[in-house]
């Protein structure tokens, strides 16, 4: 049962000394309670009061962070099997594999490609997250060489997937103050590899082929000192991998199991099912993703699923309120007057791109409603219409006093122009007909 902050505070050495990050011990407190902290971060706690405390306040699902600098990220600590329950938190780092067979060239090429390539979407920068490097060779210098060919190019978190832990170590010499995700340890050989994870400060990934093993094999590495796990589930198939990955999600969140409260790993390698095991990973749970490089077509896919599912479903994505220019408008050119849901916004914008008539767009806070809500919510009215008119300063960027509303918006029309004293023209209700619009109506009637 979750403990309250005030029983958890009775139980803090209460020095107030801030070494956990906290200004106090209430502060720190609280958010264990919340499972927004861990209980490791205080230093005066004894074991004792350690794992009382430990076991239910800890977030059910460790963060685990990836790499170092400035592409690095975090995975894990989710809250919830359904997104609509609360939200997904930390989306999957997508890593692109290469071989220590292939050329330096072709290595270097994947390298560059992961740490350049980027697609925007509704205002955000989509990119890949890190390359994972095989030791197909299974020989500790090619494996060396390879990752010392990929860290020339790029400073991007990295997997290093190996058997051997000569190899592993004569990677982790080149690498290891990255702090490299490390494939894997098992019941064979976790010793050995939790001892590279230590040494190393690594992330380890932790494999066997069913959930009993796979708890036991957790407790067996956070014993010897590696605790920033991740687990690979050994799926022989996708059925397999959402039947894995449920149940881990599940036991981890209700506790049933905390052994195996860790981020998932995926290896969706296989080249006819690659695209599918990549979308399954996203939407089931996995929070690190090894692929080859991917199509132009199925990296777009790839990154605009995972933004979606990794949206929060309780806040619309929203632009900042304000005066946006499409093009170089004049100071006659049309004034659109849009509402700040980005879809919106990116969709009007893409449209009136492509119309190329330059024209200015006046995007008011209807705390990111889209147009038809906003409108039957009560939030898009002829008061914010005209503050938001004073306060961008629009009649000082046009010589004109005319205003382009959504079609949904037709109701307000008489409204907004009582109040703001500017003529309303009803612009369509489908922004795929703006262009036609401007084309004909705003061109007869500045004519
Ligand atoms: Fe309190 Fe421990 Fe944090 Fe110090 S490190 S402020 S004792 S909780």
């Amino acid at each position: 049962m979750a403990l309250k902050a005030l029983d958890i505070y009775k139980l803090l050495p209460k020095k107030n000394c801030k070494e956990c990050g906290d200004p106090t011990c209430l502060t720190f407190a609280m958010k264990l309670a919340g499972g927004k902290t861990d209980v490791d971060l205080c230093p005066y706690l004894d074991e004792q009061a350690k794992s009382v405390l430990g076991a239910t306040t800890r977030p059910p699902i460790r963060l685990v962070k990836l790499g170092v600098g400035e592409r690095s990220f975090a995975v894990g600590e989710e809250f919830v099997l359904y997104r609509h329950d609360k939200t997904f938190y930390h989306p999957p780092g997508i890593f692109f594999r290469v071989s220590d067979t292939q050329s330096p060239e072709e290595i270097t090429a994947v390298t560059l490609r992961v740490r350049d390539e980027s697609f925007t979407r509704v205002g955000t920068d989509l990119r890949f997250n890190g390359i994972a490097i095989e030791n197909a060779s299974g020989s500790p210098d090619a494996f060396a060489r390879a990752v010392a060919t990929v860290e020339e190019s790029a400073d991007l978190p990295l997997v290093l997937i190996s058997k051997n832990t000569l190899s592993l170590n004569a990677a982790l010499i080149q690498v290891g103050s990255y702090q490299p995700l490390i494939h894997a340890a098992t019941n064979e050989n976790f010793r050995e590899m939790c001892a590279l994870a230590k040494k190393y400060s690594c992330p380890l990934v932790i494999k066997a082929n069913n959930l009993d093993d796979l708890a036991g094999l957790a407790k067996d590495c956070v014993a010897e000192g590696a605790k920033k796990l991740v687990m690979d589930l050994c799926p022989q198939s996708m059925g397999d991998f959402i039947i894995a990955s449920t149940a881990v999600r599940q036991l981890a969140i209700t506790r049933a199991v905390p052994d195996l409260g860790y981020p998932v790993f995926i290896d969706a390698t296989n080249p006819l099912l690659q695209d599918a095991a990549i979308s399954l990973g996203i939407v089931k749970y996995a929070s690190v993703i090894i692929t080859p490089p991917l199509s132009a077509a199925s990296a777009k896919a790839a990154l605009t699923l995972r933004q979606n599912i990794y949206t929060d479903p309780q806040k619309p994505i929203q632009m900042n309120p304000g005066l946006y220019r499409v093009g170089t408008p004049g100071k006659d050119a049309p004034v659109l007057l849009t509402v700040n849901f980005s879809l919106t916004f990116f969709t009007l914008e893409g449209y009136l791109e492509s119309t190329r008539i330059p024209c200015f767009m006046l995007i008011v806070d209807t705390e990111g409603l889209s147009v038809l809500t906003a409108v039957a919510a009560g939030k898009l009215n002829e008061t914010l219409v005209r503050d938001s008119i004073r306060k961008f300063d629009v009649e000082h960027e046009v010589s004109h006093k005319m205003l382009i509303i959504p079609g949904y918006s037709a109701p307000l029309s008489g409204r907004i122009e009582e109040a703001t004293g500017w003529k309303v023209l009803v612009g369509p209700r489908d922004a795929a007909d703006i262009g036609e619009y401007l084309h004909e109506e705003w061109k007869k009637i500045k004519s």
